[in-house]
């Protein structure tokens, strides 16, 4: 089998390596999440798989790397280009693969993935830079150049999103490429490669090797032909992803998991606050920077929790290819039953669940209810790992000082929402908050310009902006002397 398809469309379910499209012995079998239907056999690579990629974009990296800015540029242009016109496609293959909404991807999602090519291919040509400075009159200047093979490593909950948001500035970067997409979500990727054959990117500049974490990814990130390992998922594959990166000394950037906190001050709107709780529940709660744990203060936890009810209980769920619909199912049975047990045990604690707590028994397959779980016993499970699915926390707090501990109570540091009606007061919390991300009455607002990434357990290094082609680039100063010259 050389090509699934998904309404209508061929995506070839085999690797793309140095502009060819190459197959593998052995395959891994890919489902949709929407009714476990089987969507194709996908091919497993390994060790030769890698070693052919990361061959292939060593190769092409001299060429890619001296190509002029501008032109790196118009390439990245291009792609974006074919991503606009392939949008409602795209949007379709990932919402059969991941099961995420059909109306976000069209809305947001894919129109983000033009973006993050655009974005990157104009910062390069008009923002990237730094002034010179003189040292007893001697003239620093400082280049960002090409540093060869970036690896990428990416998950299931944004699959192109999160893929591109590496990609586009490691080729704007003038470094060449090989991507792992998850394996849970392999296909996105795969119709990608051919749009950047379509939008003439050279062959090899760009790689996607599919495969498990554990033959795929871990070949790659010990290889030692990679000048960068960019990644994107859970912490304990960081860890395993630090140590193969050790031997060779590769430079990792690592986006890893969250826990982070929505806090609910005194002063707050409550219908902002009740809105802004419900979109925590966005992507059936597979997002890495959701404020899953709700800490309100315990003046007004009563009528926020009416006002929350009331907005969840209008929530529709169903099948994310439904315009209506706002909850659709799990990324995969092993994920679904993952987030049950969190619940389950909370359950076996003792724990109040006054809305959701079950799948969604009409629906079957892998829909969970939103579920919040209140007043869970502190520092229990519940409230101190990611669940990643649509399971929020609430707990009290009674002063600023409270309500700080608790919110930095944890390992991560990803992000954190405050609701207040008091700039001060939103002040005087934010500043003490240790999170990559805070939002202040709103969630999600991003700019690619911005640092992200995550303190503590939620990350290593930030990209975004100038960020990013610090991570891609070799970073060079150059002096240059007032002597010596001829002229
Ligand atoms: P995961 O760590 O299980 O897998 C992520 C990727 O790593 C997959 O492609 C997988 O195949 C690969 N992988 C697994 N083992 C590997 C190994 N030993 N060597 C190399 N690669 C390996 O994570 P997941 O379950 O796919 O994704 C969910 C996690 O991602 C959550 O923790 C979520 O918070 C996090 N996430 C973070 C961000 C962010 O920007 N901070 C964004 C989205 C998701």
């Amino acid at each position: 089998m050389t090509h699934l398809e998904i309404a209508g469309v061929a995506v070839d379910t085999r690797h793309f390596i140095g502009g060819e499209r190459v197959a593998s012995e052995s395959t891994f079998t890919n489902t949709s999440p929407i009714d476990g239907s089987f969507l194709g056999e996908i091919a497993r690579g390994g060790q030769s798989e890698i070693d052919a990629a990361v061959a292939a974009a060593r190769g092409a990296f001299a060429g890619w790397s001296r190509t002029a800015p501008t032109e790196r540029a118009a390439v990245l242009h291009r792609i974006a280009d074919l991503v606009e016109q392939n949008l409602e496609t795209l949007g379709m293959i990932e919402t059969m693969d991941n099961g995420a909404l059909l109306r976000s991807h069209l809305r947001g999602v894919m129109p983000r993935v033009a973006h993050n090519f655009r974005f990157f291919a104009d910062y390069l040509v008009n923002d990237l830079g730094h002034p010179d400075f003189e040292t007893r009159g001697h003239n620093n200047s400082v280049s960002w150049d090409p540093s060869g093979v970036a690896a990428l490593i990416t998950p299931w909950n944004a699959p192109l999103m999160l893929a591109t948001w590496k990609i586009a500035p490691a080729l704007a970067a003038g470094d060449t490429v090989v991507l792992k997409p998850a394996e849970w979500t392999p296909l996105t990727a795969s119709f990608f490669a051919d749009l950047t054959k379509q939008a003439g990117l050279p062959d090899g500049v760009f790689n996607v090797v599919q495969g498990y974490g554990k033959e795929a990814g871990a070949a790659l990130v010990a290889h030692p032909g990679l000048s960068r390992i960019s990644f994107t998922g859970s912490v304990p594959t960081a860890k395993a992803i630090a140590r193969a990166a050790a031997d060779n000394l590769t430079p990792c950037s690592f986006e890893l998991g969250g826990k982070s906190p929505l806090i609910v001050l005194d002063d707050a709107d409550l219908e902002l606050a009740a809105d802004l709780a419900v979109e925590q529940y966005d992507n059936a709660g597979q997002v890495c920077l959701s404020g899953t744990r709700l800490l309100v203060h315990s003046s007004i936890a009563a009528a926020f929790t009416e006002a929350f009810r009331a907005k969840v209980e209008s929530l529709r769920q169903g099948d994310p290819r439904d315009p209506e619909t706002d909850i659709g199912p799990q990324v995969h049975a092993i994920h679904f039953d993952r987030i049950r047990g969190f619940v389950d045990r909370a359950v076996a604690e003792g724990a109040n669940i006054p809305i959701g707590g079950s799948p969604n028994g009409e629906l079957g397959g892998l829909y969970f209810r939103p579920t919040l779980v209140n007043n869970p016993t502190p520092g229990s499970e519940i409230v101190s790992q990611e669940v990643f699915g649509p399971v929020l926390t609430m707990q009290t707090f009674e002063t600023d000082d409270e309500a700080l501990e608790m919110a930095n109570g944890t390992e991560f540091g990803l992000a954190a929402v405050v609701v207040s009606g008091d700039r001060e007061h939103a002040d005087r919390i934010t500043r003490h908050l240790v999170a990559g991300t805070i939002w202040v009455n709103c969630f999600f607002v991003r700019d690619l310009r911005a640092p992200f990434g995550g303190s503590k357990k939620s990350g290593v290094g930030r990209e975004g902006g100038t960020w990013s082609f610090d991570f891609y680039a070799d970073v060079k100063n150059t002096v240059v002397s007032p002597n010596g010259w001829k002229e």
